[in-house]
């Protein structure tokens, strides 16, 4: 396996700039996760490293060669489509030693290789089947073994579970996250659904309008956004905004909201003095703010029930705050009605604050 390197790496279609200047270190063995909304250009990006698109501007580097300007098929990688398009009249084992057979790989190599990945995939038994007698997994499956036997350096894969129904994504996703650690390989994966990013990536992308918005791994993306749109898109339900103004009174700031305001802890008051005026938006996640059971931490703001959805284990609460939506995770043994106005307890430690002109975090950028 390899590292991946891009640097200033830039696609232009027309006067349409679909990536934009993006630099990327993808080290050995990582699992690296390009994750954003369609139109992003993630795709782009993988179809610019698998050698499918041509560079506008920068460089790519697999291992230590520049590959910038070799075709696919000599920058020695496995892609893994979301529609994987296995041959029809071949069996499982021929489907995966294809590739193989078209590169004269020795007959016994082949076997080896083959044998090894169907052992790898819990494919042993199905090896003389053809596509049409596997379930959509299983044939998954064999697009992963297509892309093993090769032994690539690096394997790109672009939404290879969206055809899978929910059940089997979330099956097949324990699956691949198994096979990077049993391979070492060296992923980089491409999806716009954010579980799929949080759970398998080492590191993720997150990606907007061509341009990267914040490289880093599944836990700081979520507990140190660089910026709201990273903050929102990540994360169900998504993070609450609030946006109201600050006051200083002597060494302390408050954050007012409508006729309502709270005393902003010591580290986001101390941010807030780059400002340019005293507009600001809080953040805070719909499991960090309380109905009931305070912890001591926290500040309180009333707002009413607007409704209330039970999922089972928990509680969603949608809420009104001076005009302003919020979202809130309960436990179910809460009990109020809609309509009413309730005590909601914000977990200050867990509280975020961003520029409103720039939507920066001023914490985490
Ligand atoms: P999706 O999840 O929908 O596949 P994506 O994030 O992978 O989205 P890309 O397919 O990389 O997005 O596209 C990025 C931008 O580039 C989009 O605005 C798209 O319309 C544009 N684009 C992609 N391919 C071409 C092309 N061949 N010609 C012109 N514009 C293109």
């Amino acid at each position: 396996m390899a590292s991946v390197v891009l640097e200033h790496v830039t696609k232009r279609y027309g006067s349409v700039e679909a990536v934009h200047d993006v630099n990327l270190n993808i080290k050995d063995q990582e699992f690296l996760v390009f994750l954003g909304p369609s139109g992003c250009g993630k795709t782009t990006t993988l179809r610019m490293v698998a050698g499918l698109e041509e560079l506008s501007d920068g460089d790519i580097f697999i291992g230590s060669e520049n590959v910038s300007q070799k075709p696919p098929k000599d920058r020695d990688i496995a892609m893994v489509f979301q529609n994987y398009a296995l041959y029809p009249h071949m069996t499982v084992y021929e489907n995966m030693a294809f590739g193989l057979k078209l590169r004269k790989t020795p007959k016994s190599e082949i076997d080896r290789r083959v044998k090894e990945a169907a052992e790898i995939l819990g494919l042993g038994q199905l090896l003389t089947r053809k596509p049409k007698e596997l379930s959509g997994g299983q044939r998954q499956r064999v697009a992963l073994g297509r892309a093993i036997v090769r032994e690539p350096k690096a394997f790109l894969m672009d939404e290879p579970l969206s055809n899978l129904d929910a059940k089997l994504r979330t099956q097949t996703r324990v699956e691949l996250k198994n096979l990077h650690r049993r391979l070492g390989a060296t992923i980089i994966y491409v999806t716009h659904d954010q579980t799929e990013a949080m759970t398998m990536g080492t590191r993720i992308v997150v990606m907007r309008d061509g341009l990267v918005q914040q490289v880093d791994t599944p836990d700081n993306i979520y507990n140190k956004p660089a910026n709201q749109f990273v903050a929102t898109f990540v994360g169900t339900p998504a993070m609450n905004l609030i946006r109201g103004t600050l006051e200083t009174q002597g060494d302390q700031r408050f954050f007012h909201v409508g006729t309502q305001s709270i005393a902003l802890p010591p580290a986001i008051a101390h941010a807030c003095s780059d400002l340019l005026n005293n507009n600001l938006t809080i953040g805070i996640r719909p499991e960090d703010i309380f109905l009931h059971n305070y912890p001591e931490t926290t500040a309180v703001l009333k707002a009413m029930i607007q409704v209330i959805e039970p999922m089972g284990h928990e509680n969603i609460v949608y809420l009104d705050l001076e005009g302003q939506p919020l979202t809130v995770r309960t436990d179910n043994s809460w009990e109020a009605k809609v309509g009413e106005t309730v005590n909601m307890a914000i977990n200050l430690p867990r509280l975020h604050a961003f520029d409103p002109a720039t939507e920066l975090s001023l914490l985490y950028s």
